[in-house]
Formats: structure tokens, C-alpha cells, sequence
């Protein structure tokens, strides 16, 4: 039951609080009250729940639920709280208490949101975006934007088209926001859908994402948000950004704009321009495909980091690099020209370890240029903070210099107005001094030389202290008390404590401030001077000070476009320098791409993560396997057979990384690879935590290769495992024969699928571009051995006993499956024999297990003949119908 707010019955400031709760009303509003943060109402129900608060009442018989966090204190919660996906106003008190007439003022002066807060707690390799969302009236445009407030990264792109919608979703899917923004009377998948038994796949698209808010329609319109875009830019149109006739995108980037401004977040100087990307000009991985390769996420969350592609990769130097790695295997490009320019400089950079090493030590001091610059604009940096950021601009000539070595194209393109940014290091080294406190006016924060009143100031405090150091002395020699001490604390000043036994010796000229248990305090008209002229000057200091750093703010943010780009470069150079140094520490080689071609062939090559994991656990060495297809002028479509075990689907998996690998301009651990580019690659594989959310794993399945059939172009890599395990084997059986017939003779797309249905080997014969692959193993005494190899043919059949029992099932189960399956593998070829058509009854029975109804029936058909009484016509007509029906 929702507890509400009455108007007339409320105290002050229960009417305070009510008017910010009215302004607010989605977020939990945080009212501060002296020393503490309380919470009201539903918001306290909902915080107490959260974070396991006690739950009190503020007014005993109107049973007013709170609670609170002490004001201190208060981040942690906070942080706790948005993790969680809630958002938050922090409701301040805009005058001290002590000097407020009636009740203090107060004023909501922070909103955060998961997508707008800072989270201490993010990964450097993780971006932390805020996404808007916006769909044309006819659905068929959609604007994806993307900020991340923590970086400064703003981009934004759109869809057009029928798909549109669920194309941008789709695009929000894979950047995994921490929260998005949607018009307020958006609704998404569900409805019509769900009646004609479709998914509501575009609301699930979202499920990743915890924080949806809802924004007014209007926002998200061309009148108010592409002017709003243009005036924060003060741009005199959108043509600079690549937003000239991009409506959508524009629209989604004015609405991120609107909703910064909304949750009071003013100070973005750091924020990079919205540039607009276009898809298609990457190699497109959909969200399905994103999870089952596990380039960024192992597949099942909870499971440890080490199963991604991208943590077998990083071996980045510095965040800005780890950030870029994540992006480039997320969005790998499909410009030959790009991809060659890359490999090339990871080629000079692999072959020149000095160049390399030097270039990667380099870059060992570099923090986290962006964030530092973000947490400053966002001005919630202190003089520590603006110290590191000097540190790492004070490394950026070093790294220059690692650059002379590499002459190559890229390399030279990226030393080419490298700005190392001298003068804003010198400036932060001139201003702030090398150890300062973490926040300003807990000590000295200025160098002493940069304002002279600043250094007198100090002078004065400090000759100040001395003096009044000069003053205990003196007066422990005149009273004779050797105990008699000169102290300080902020409520009383400096004043002369005395003990009680010595208080006969107090001279006349002591005035009492303080009495304790065992002592008096006392003070002087001496003591009193010193005490003023130290007070003023300490304040002066501070407001000095204040002003000092503000000013050095002003001056690094408005070089914030040139630490911008030299962030940019930075990553780069980290990220080639990281390819070079995996390509020589694994053996990698260069992949050969060709624009203009189909080809996807590879030799000796390695699955990375898994070589790496065998490694690490020292429990085995990864088996190299080779592969060759080609729409155009070889097999486009490899069928593979094998056991259950036997390194099927490592096989797709490592044909996929190695796409993505090369065309994200990596090398690849391969003998040799050659590539014609891919557009997109698609994949149905394994499980999918769809069926974690209620859905049928046949239901899954099926979307994912509708999916698949309907957009995949010639171009594209399929990789299909187990297709058509969810449901009888016929019907199984049926859909996988088709599929592979549409793939094969439609689409022409490179695919490899990876069957249990053995009866589609037979398929061989009459599709010219399938090849059947199998994955060897051996029999033996103790049971099967996989070879993990993969070679040409098709599995003679599918070792499911041999398997089951290496998985420890009781022995007599394994005794009577064998029984059973001899039972039927007789009665197949018995009944075959039977039908008089036995067109190689030596052949492996399992191959024929699918024809056995429809050979039944003409078994059945044949027995009712009475041949005696047939006409050769008759018999003739009949064996042309029995030939039609098998
Ligand atoms: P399938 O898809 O045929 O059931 P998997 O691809 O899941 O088999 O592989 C089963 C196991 O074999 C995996 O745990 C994997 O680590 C290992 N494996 C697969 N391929 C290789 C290989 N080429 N070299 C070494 N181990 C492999």
C-alpha cells in the first residue's frame, strides 16, 4: 500500500520534503537532516529492504516509516543502491542550521542514476553507459545513443527499415548500458506478438539492461532535441558531427543531453562530441552471437573471467587501451584497407622486440587519462587527483620517444601531432605540490611561489604558531609550572590549560574560558592576537587556495580536447602494441584478407582461449586444426559428425574467433589464415540462458535460426551446433535436412554445422558445396579416446554408449543400451531387406534410420499384393507409385 504525502497536516518541514518527493518522484530522495541522510515513506520501506536499515517511525500514531544513513557514511549506500538499479535525489540543507532563521532551506542538488553516477567500483576495461532510445512514428527509423560520463565517450547511430526497432535494440543489447532512457509511452515487443505465439523478443532484448527510465515524449523530438544538441555544441549545425539528415540519432543524443541536464550533471566539458557510427560499417556480431563466443562475458554469469576472449587478449598497458580491445572485438571492421593498416603495424611492431618493449614500458605509468579528466570536469577531483593526471601527462614524452622506432604507416600516423600536452603537466607541476592531501584544506595543496599573498598568509600562520609555540615557554618559566601547556580545538581556539594542583600559581593576567575535572583553560589578550591572526589567515589561506584550483581546473579543461585525442591515440597505440606482444608471445601470424573474396581457410590453427586454459592448467595441448571453405569456389558448407566430447563446437567457436581476431586486426593462432571479409557472423550454439527465462529450448532454437536464415548473406559466417535437439527426431531430423539445403543452396554462406544426425552425411552426394568433416577418435579397451582432430568424412556412427560411459553410467544400464540398439539396428535391416529395396544392405543401418516409416509402408504395401492376380501393367503402375512415395 502506498503510504501518501497530506498536504495541509505536515509539519515544515515535512511540506519541504513532500515539494523535492513531488519533483523526484521516481527516485529515492535522501533528505538531509544534520549529521544524517533520512529516508520517508516508500522510500524508506524500499531502502531499509535494500540495505538492511532498521526501519523506524518518525511520528509514533501516524506510524510515518524512516530511515536513515549517518551523512559520512553515506557513498557506500549510495553505490549500493544504484548497483541495484535505483535512482537517487540528495535533498541538502543550503544554510547552516546554526544561522538559519526558521527552518534551514533545502534543496534537491544531486540526482544520480546508474547510468549518470560515477561507480568507483567499475572495471577499467568496462565502459559504463547511459543509452536513449528513440523510434520513429512508423517504427521504421530508431536512434540508439551512447554516453559514458566516466569518459567522456559519446556516440550515437540509427536504423532504418521494417527491422529498425530491432536493430537499435539489438545495438543497446550488445553495449550492455547500465541504463537507458526511452520515451515515456514506448511499448515494447509483447502485445500482437505474443498472441501469434512470436517471442516479445524486443523487450527481452532489454532484460539486460536493469535501469529503464522513461522520458517525455516530447523530449525525444526534432524541434526540441536536435536544437538542444546544436546549442550545447554551439555548433552551427549537425553536418559536423555526421548528424547532417541523421534525425534518429540526433534526437537519441539531444535526449542523453536533456537528461544530464535534468539530474543537475552541468559540468560535462569533458564530454566528446556525439560522433555517429554507422553498423554496417563493422562486422556485425548480434547479442546471441556476443554471448555464445564469449568474446566479452563468460556464458554463464557467475563463472570466472578467464573463459572470455577478451581476457585472453588483454594484455593492454593502460585502461584506455583495455576499453578499446573490448570495443574493437565487439565491433571488428570490414575495410580491408583499416584491417591491413592495423595488422601491418602489429607486424613491425611484432618483429622489433626492443621497439616494442621499450613502447610497452612506456606506457606502464599511464592512468586512466579519461576517467581522471571526467571525475575533473565532473569536479569531484581534489589536488591528488589533478597530481596523478600530471603524472600521467609527464609519461606522454616518454611514449613519443618509444615511437621514433616504428616507421610504419599506422605508427607514424599515430606519433604524427602526437600532443604530449607539456604545458598543461607543467602547469599542474607549477601549481599543486607533489604530495598533496586527497581533498583541499587538509593541508598545503599550492606550490609556494604561485601567490604571494598565499605564501605571506602561510608565513604568517606559521610565525604565528611559533610564536605561540614561544608563548608555552615563557610562561612555564614566569608561573613556574613546568605542566602548564598552550593547546588548540575548534570550539575554544588556542588557550593555556593548567592542572588543578598548580591554580595558586595562575597570574592575575589569565582570564578562565574552560573549566574540567582536573584542569582550567585559560587565555590571554596576547594569546587572543595571535589566535585571530592565525584564524583570518587560515580562512584567507583556504578561500586562496579554493580559488587557485578552480583556476587550474578551468586551464586543464580547456585543454580537454587535446588530452581527448591524446587519450585516443593512446588506446590505440596500446592496443597494437598489445596485438604485437601476443603475436609474439603465441606464435601468431598475420591473416592474409581479401576484400573481394569468400575464401575462409586456415591451417595449424588454435582455439586461443582454450590453448590458453590448457596451458594454464597444465592439463593437455590444444590439438591445431585446419579448415577450408569458399562460397565461390569450394565447399561453402562443412558438415561435421563425431562424438558428443569430441571437439565439435571448440571447432566452430575457433573459426569464429579467428573472423573476429583477424578482421579486428589481430593476429591469429594459426600456421596460416586466409580471409575474405566477413559481414556478420551468426551462430546457433549450445544453451542459451534464454531457457533460464521460461522458454522451450526448441523455442530458442528455432528463433535463432529463423534469425539466421532470414538475414545471413552470402558473405557471413553460419555456425550451427546440434540444430533440432529439442524435438522428436524426425522433426529434429527434417528441419536440420532443410536448413542445410536452404544454407547451401540460398544463402551460400560459409557454415559449419555440427550434427548428431548422421543420415545428413548422405547429403554429400547430391550438394555439391557440402563437405562432410569429422572429429577422429579412437576405440579402445578402456574405452573411447577423442583425437580432437578434425579430418575429412563422415563419422560411421555416433558413440553415444561409448560416451555415456565414459560419464560413469551404472554398467548394466550401458549392457542393456547396447542390447537395445543392436534390437533395433536388426529390425531396421530386416525390414529393409524386406522392401525388396535393400540398396546396400551392408551399408551402416544407422544411416537409413529415417526411411524406416516410409519403407514400412511399402513393406506393408507389398506383403497385401496378390502377385498372381496383378496385370505386368498393373505392376508396373504400382512400382512407379511405390518409387513416389519413398
Ligand atoms: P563437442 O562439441 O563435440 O561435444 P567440445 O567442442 O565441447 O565437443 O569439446 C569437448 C572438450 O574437448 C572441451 O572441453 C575441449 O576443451 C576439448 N577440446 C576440444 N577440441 C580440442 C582440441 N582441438 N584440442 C584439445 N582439446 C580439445
Amino acid at each position: 500500500e502506498k503510504t501518501t504525502v497530506e498536504g495541509n497536516k505536515l509539519s515544515p518541514m515535512m511540506q519541504q520534503f513532500a515539494a523535492a518527493k513531488a519533483a523526484h518522484p521516481d527516485a529515492l530522495l535522501f533528505f538531509r537532516m544534520g549529521d544524517f541522510y533520512e529516508l520517508f515513506y516508500d522510500d524508506a520501506i524500499v531502502a531499509s529492504r535494500e540495505l538492511e536499515l532498521t526501519l523506524t517511525a518518525r511520528d509514533r500514531e501516524r506510524q510515518q516509516p524512516m530511515c536513515g544513513v549517518p551523512y559520512h557514511a553515506a557513498e557506500g549506500y549510495l553505490q549500493r543502491l544504484l548497483r541495484k538499479g535505483y535512482r537517487i535525489a540528495i535533498c541538502e540543507q543550503m544554510e547552516d542550521p546554526k544561522l538559519a532563521k526558521g527552518i534551514v532551506k533545502r534543496e534537491v542538488t544531486r540526482v544520480m542514476t546508474p547510468g549518470t553516477a560515477l561507480d568507483p567500483t567499475a572495471a577499467a576495461s568496462e565502459n559504463t553507459f547511459l543509452a536513449a532510445l528513440t523510434v520513429g512514428a512508423d517504427r521504421k527509423s530508431s536512434g540508439v545513443a551512447m554516453l559514458d560520463l566516466s569518459t567522456g565517450e559519446f556516440r550515437t547511430t540509427e536504423f532504418r527499415g521494417a527491422n529498425a526497432v530491432n536493430l537499435a535494440l539489438e545495438e543497446v543489447a550488445r553495449n550492455r548500458p547500465r541504463e537507458i532512457l526511452l520515451p515515456a509511452s514506448l511499448h515494447l515487443g509483447g502485445g500482437q506478438a505474443e498472441l501469434n505465439g512470436e517471442d516479445d523478443t524486443e523487450a527481452d532484448l532489454l532484460s539486460g539492461v536493469r535501469t529503464r527510465t522513461p522520458v517525455e515524449d516530447w523530449v525525444f523530438t526534432s524541434e526540441y532535441a536536435l536544437p538542444l544538441l546544436q546549442n550545447h555544441y554551439r555548433a552551427h549545425s549537425l553536418e559536423g558531427f555526421g548528424l547532417a539528415g541523421k534525425t534518429s540519432a540526433g534526437i537519441a543524443a539531444g535526449a542523453l543531453l536533456h537528461y544530464l541536464r535534468a539530474t543537475k550533471h552541468e559540468e560535462i566539458e569533458h564530454l566528446d562530441v556525439p560522433r555517429f557510427y554507422e553498423r554496417t560499417t563493422c562486422l556485425e556480431l548480434d547479442a546471441v552471437s556476443v554471448r555464445n563466443l564469449e568474446l566479452v562475458e563468460p556464458l554463464f554469469s557467475g563463472e570466472n573471467q578467464q573463459t572470455t576472449l577478451c581476457y585472453a587478449l588483454d594484455a593492454c598497458r593502460t585502461p584506455m587501451g583495455k576499453r578499446l580491445l573490448r570495443a574493437v572485438i565487439l565491433r571488428p571492421s570490414i575495410h580491408a584497407e583499416e584491417i591491413e593498416t592495423r595488422h601491418k603495424a602489429v607486424a613491425q611492431a611484432k618483429n622489433d622486440l626492443a621497439a616494442r618493449e621499450r613502447l610497452r614500458r612506456a606506457l606502464e605509468g599511464v592512468l586512466d587519462l579519461e576517467r581522471l579528466l571526467a571525475r575533473l570536469a565532473l569536479d569531484s577531483a581534489g589536488p591528488r587527483e589533478v597530481v596523478a593526471l600530471g603524472r600521467t601527462l609527464a609519461t606522454l614524452p616518454t611514449i613519443h620517444d618509444a615511437l621514433q622506432d616504428l616507421q610504419d604507416g599506422r605508427w607514424s600516423a599515430l606519433k604524427n601531432n602526437f600532443d604530449t600536452l607539456v604545458d598543461v603537466c607543467t602547469r599542474i607541476a607549477q601549481v599543486i605540490v607533489e604530495e598533496p592531501p586527497l581533498r583541499l584544506g587538509e593541508g598545503d595543496s599550492i606550490q609556494p611561489g604561485v601567490d604571494a599573498e598565499l605564501d605571506e598568509l602561510r608565513g604568517l600562520s606559521r610565525s604565528g604558531r611559533e610564536a605561540i609555540a614561544a608563548i608555552e615557554e615563557r610562561e612555564r618559566t614566569r608561573t613556574g609550572i613546568g605542566s602548564l601547556k598552550v593547546r588548540f580545538n575548534n570550539v575554544f581556539g588556542y588557550y593555556l590549560e593548567i592542572t588543578k594542583a598548580n591554580l595558586a600559581n595562575v597570574p592575575t593576567d589569565y582570564e578562565r574560558k574552560q573549566t574540567l575535572v582536573n584542569a582550567e583553560r585559560f587565555t590571554t589578550p596576547e594569546l587572543k592576537d595571535y589566535e585571530r591572526k592565525i584564524l583570518t589567515a587560515q580562512e584567507r589561506l583556504g578561500e586562496i587556495e579554493r580559488r587557485i584550483f578552480a583556476a587550474l581546473r578551468r586551464e586543464v579543461l580547456d585543454a580537454a580536447p587535446r588530452m581527448r585525442d591524446t587519450a585516443r591515440r593512446l588506446a590505440e597505440i596500446d592496443l597494437l602494441a598489445n596485438f604485437a606482444h601476443l603475436a609474439a608471445l603465441r606464435g601468431w601470424t598475420q591473416p592474409e584478407v581479401i576484400a573481394d573474396s569468400t575464401v575462409l581457410e586456415f591451417a595449424e590453427a588454435r582455439h586461443p582461449v582454450v590453448e590458453l586454459r590448457l596451458e594454464e592448467n597444465g592439463t593437455g595441448r590444444f590439438i591445431p586444426n585446419s579448415g577450408y571453405l569458399d562460397s565461390d569456389n569450394g565447399p561453402s558448407l562443412a558438415l561435421i559428425t563425431g562424438p558428443n566430447m569430441g571437439g565439435k563446437s571448440t571447432y566452430l567457436r575457433m573459426a569464429a574467433l579467428l573472423v573476429i581476431l583477424a578482421q579486428s586486426g589481430s593476429f591469429v593462432p594459426a600456421a596460416a589464415m586466409k580471409l575474405g571479409l566477413v559481414d556478420r557472423i551468426f551462430t546457433r550454439i549450445g544453451a542459451s540462458d534464454n531457457v533460464a527465462r521460461g522458454r522451450s529450448t526448441f523455442m530458442v532454437e528455432m528463433t535463432e535460426t529463423a534469425a539466421i536464415l532470414n538475414s545471413a548473406t552470402r558473405r557471413s559466417l553460419v555456425l550451427l551446433d546440434e540444430m533440432g535437439r529439442g524435438t522428436a527426431t524426425y522433426d529434429g531430423l527434417s528441419l536440420a535436412w532443410a536448413t542445410v539445403e536452404h544454407l547451401h543452396e540460398r544463402i551460400g554462406a560459409r557454415t559449419l554445422f555440427a550434427t548428431h544426425y548422421h543420415e545428413l552425411t548422405l547429403l554429400e552426394e547430391k550438394l555439391t558445396r557440402l563437405k562432410n568433416l569429422r572429429v577422429a577418435c579412437r576405440e579402445t579397451p578402456q574405452g573411447i579416446v577423442f583425437l580432437h582432430h578434425v579430418e575429412s568424412g563422415a563419422a560411421d556412427r555416433s558413440y553415444g554408449i561409448e560416451v555415456a560411459k565414459l560419464a560413469g553410467l551404472p554398467r548394466e544400464v550401458i549392457a542393456r543400451a547396447r542390447a537395445v540398439l543392436k534390437m533395433h539396428e536388426k529390425a531396421e535391416s530386416a525390414s529393409i531387406a524386406a522392401a525388396g529395396q535393400a540398396a546396400q544392405p551392408t551399408a551402416p543401418p544407422m544411416q537409413m534410420t529415417i526411411f524406416t516409416p516410409l519403407s514400412q509402408r511399402v513393406v506393408d504395401r507389398v506383403r497385401e499384393l496378390d502377385v498372381d492376380r496383378m496385370t505386368p501393367m498393373e505392376a508396373l503402375q504400382l512400382l512407379a507409385e511405390l518409387k513416389r512415395e519413398i
